[in-house]
């Protein structure tokens, strides 16, 4: 299917996001097949560990906004980190994710990098780390590389420069220059860059969609994590709240997005979000068999994956729940010729090959 269509032009795109005729399923599965072949028939897993709730930044759609006093801040402790990503790395997770909102003082940048030094030494450098801990200067991001960070994910969120005025307070801490200009920084430095954007956004239009891709794209990045933008009630966006897509048309758009991301992006890591769950009961699943390739379980301990309430309805599990889930989509994968891959890092293809291809230019 599609097989002459010609994927990067922002028209055709537009339509296979927009179109209610397109054959999604034979879409899907184009997307799938592609995965499997140029990532391979595997799921890789990251264990999530939200560290950190404190944010200095004010995103109109986020919960976890600094004007948000209904949310009790909170910071890990070293302990408590080390427990849940030891966790991870004796299940066989293979890699982790430190999250956190963004902070800037010389104190938590201090704390990062000792807990990545620790991880390192702790799991002899056999668990890969990835950071998303918003926009930092190049110094930090090149500290907490050395320190033994490899992966950096940092949404742009929208492509569009206007709105991603609308979506920010318009003030010199919520630029998209400098969001863009941190992409970059990463890059430079060696890290696998991961971005991605929210999807059904109030104001966005298939063409912004469309326009994220081809973002991408350019960007040539190794990783995406994006997922429907879902409302959170104590947030100025709020009150758009009557003017979004539908749940099932965020998921469906969502699902599209990953499919036509894959066929753009054929061997890049793409994670199947937690938020696309929040929409349907199998939205993880309905994400891998679109062409995603990464699951990314939840294993902040429970009394504050509660406070890190990014938008409503973030599921909170336990790990026990979150080892049934895994098996379970185990078992379901297998139908489709699926396997979780254990014990492996699931560095992005892409990255591996753009590196060979910098090292035989220079
Ligand atoms: N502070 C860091 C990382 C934590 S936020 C950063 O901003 O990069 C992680 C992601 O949550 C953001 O990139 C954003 O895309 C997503 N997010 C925030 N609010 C959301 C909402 N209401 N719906 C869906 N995703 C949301
Ligand atoms: Fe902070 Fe990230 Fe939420 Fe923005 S999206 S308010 S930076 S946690």
């Amino acid at each position: 299917m599609h097989d002459n269509v010609k994927f990067e032009d922002i028209k055709t795109l537009t339509y296979l996001l927009s179109h209610a005729e397109i054959d999604e399923q034979m879409l899907y599965a184009q997307a799938r097949s592609l995965a499997s072949q140029h990532c391979g028939e595997e799921v890789y897993l990251r264990g999530l560990v939200e560290i950190s709730n404190i944010c200095r930044k004010n995103c109109l759609y986020c919960g976890l906004r600094r004007s948000n006093d209904q949310v009790k801040r909170f910071m890990l402790t070293e302990s408590e980190i080390l427990d849940a990503v030891l966790f991870a790395y004796e299940q066989g997770f293979g890699s982790v994710v430190l999250q956190s909102g963004e902070q800037h003082g010389f104190e938590f940048v201090r704390f990062v990098e000792r807990i990545i030094k620790l991880i390192t030494q702790k799991t002899n450098n056999q668990l890969t780390i990835t950071l998303s801990c918003g926009e930092q200067k190049e110094e930090t991001y090149q500290r907490w590389y050395e320190a033994g960070a490899s992966r950096y994910l940092l949404r742009i969120e929208t492509s569009d420069p206007l709105l991603y005025s609308e979506i920010h307070p318009k003030d010199e801490i919520h630029s998209y220059n400098t969001r863009k200009e941190c992409l970059f920084m990463l890059r430079d430095i060696g890290y696998q860059v991961g971005t991605g954007v929210m999807i059904g956004l109030p104001g966005q239009t298939t063409e912004n969609l469309a326009q994220d891709l081809l973002f991408m794209k350019e960007q040539d990045i190794d990783m995406c994590g994006m997922g429907p933008y879902i409302v959170h009630p104590n947030t100025p966006m709020a009150k758009n709240k009557d003017k979004i897509l539908s749940p099932e048309q965020r998921l469906k758009l969502s699902l599209r997005m990953i499919a036509l991301l894959r066929i753009l992006m054929k061997n890049i890591n793409i994670a199947s979000t937690t938020a696309l769950e929040t929409l349907h009961p199998e939205g993880r699943l309905l994400g891998l068999l679109a062409g995603a390739n990464v699951f990314m379980p939840n294993l902040t301990p429970v009394p504050y994956q509660e406070k890190y309430s990014i938008y409503a309805g973030k599921p909170t599990l336990h790990r026990e729940q979150v080892l049934k889930k895994i098996k379970m989509l185990e078992k379901q994968l297998l139908d489709y010729g699926l396997q979780i891959a254990w014990n492996k890092p699931g560095n992005p293809i892409h990255y591996q090959l753009r590196n060979k291809n910098d090292i035989n230019i220079s």
